[in-house]
């Protein structure tokens, strides 16, 4: 494998982690969707491959690449969360495999995925191979909310950012590795902070064609041909985080749209629905801020994993706006 079997936005990442080899503790940190778990993942195959390529990627062809393809190679150790947490007891028989002699003389490597979801006792266990490192043994932590993870692991790392590529980089990416419509790459990127791969998942899951037919129902609400019981009904099938980020997105682009004369300066989450966005019915600006506040907060009662009765709730979020969306015509 070459360069070529990364995204080109981790290429950059992949050379200077090539270049600093003294340390043996790194942390990936970024958000959901930029490939940290494939960077980690081939870091973790060109260190144990038998003939790696003069960029350190694996060959895919000797034993050790065929024992990781099968999930088998005994210097490899993948760390994922037992439940919600990765437990105490995982970190102490890892304690043993960092110490023992490698199989094939390449050294061992440790993944730890989402780092974050240790416990404070997990955390204090893999602090002593953390503080002692043991020369052929690379531990790579992958995390989401490094923040999460106490002070005392994060100093011992190699702190690597990713961050999300521009627009124009991830569509790029999505349109020739993936061959993915542009116009459908540039929306759904736009629509999920421009994380690459959660686009490709979004649009390999229809992302479109849902989106549609919730904007359509929702754009029926605001213009009260629908009651909000119905469409609290009617939605209820749906993923309630996927249904409540989509509104607060809608939300958002039109309080952008409302605080400008020139909407083609705005840059929009959805920026396809524009057209679709200037025929919605008349709202302030106050009345925006109030329903998106409204919105959020629900997002987060379900997401801090308050249970509130959902039907009610959607009911009741869908009736403010409802109330709010007045039927003049929405000018920009
Ligand atoms: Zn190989």
């Amino acid at each position: 494998m070459t360069l070529a079997a990364l995204p080109p936005w981790l290429i950059e990442q992949w050379r200077q982690l090539r270049s600093d080899r003294q340390h043996h503790a790194i942390l990936l940190q970024g958000v959901e969707g930029l490939g940290k778990r494939l960077l980690a993942d081939h870091l973790s195959a060109g260190k144990l491959c038998a003939a790696p390529s003069p960029d350190g990627f694996a060959c895919g062809q000797c034993k050790s690449c065929h024992l990781i393809q099968a999930g088998s190679h005994p210097d490899l150790v993948i760390i994922e969360p037992d439940g919600k947490l990765i437990k105490v007891d995982q970190i102490r028989k890892l304690i043993g495999f960092v110490t023992s002699t490698s199989s094939y003389g390449r050294g061992k490597s440790v993944l730890i995925q989402p780092a974050e979801a240790m416990n404070i006792a997990s955390a204090n266990a893999l602090l002593k191979t953390l503080e002692e490192p043991n020369g052929d043994c690379s531990l790579l932590l992958v995390a989401q909310q490094p923040m999460r993870l106490p002070a005392t692991v994060r100093s011992r790392c190699l702190q690597l950012h990713i961050h999300a590529p521009s627009i124009e980089q991830g569509c790029q990416w999505l349109t020739q590795a993936h061959q993915v419509d542009p116009q459908q790459a540039a929306t759904v990127l736009a629509s999920c902070h421009q994380a690459p791969f959660v686009a490709l998942d979004r649009i390999n899951n229809g992302f479109l064609q849902q989106r549609n037919n919730l904007f359509e129902l929702w754009n029926q609400l605001l213009f009260q041909k629908l009651n909000p019981i119905t469409l609290a009904e009617q939605v209820k099938s749906e993923s309630p985080d996927h249904l409540l980020l989509l509104i607060s997105q809608w939300l958002q682009d039109l309080i952008r749209l409302s605080q400008t004369n020139n909407a083609s300066t705005v840059r929009l989450q959805q920026p396809d629905l524009l057209k679709s966005y200037q025929q919605l019915p008349m709202v302030s600006s106050k009345a925006l801020h109030m329903l998106l506040e409204q919105t959020l907060q629900l997002s987060a009662a379900l997401a801090s994993g308050q249970n509130p009765n959902l039907q009610i709730a959607l009911e009741s979020l869908f009736t403010s706006q409802t109330k709010q969306f007045q039927t003049r015509p929405f000018s920009v």
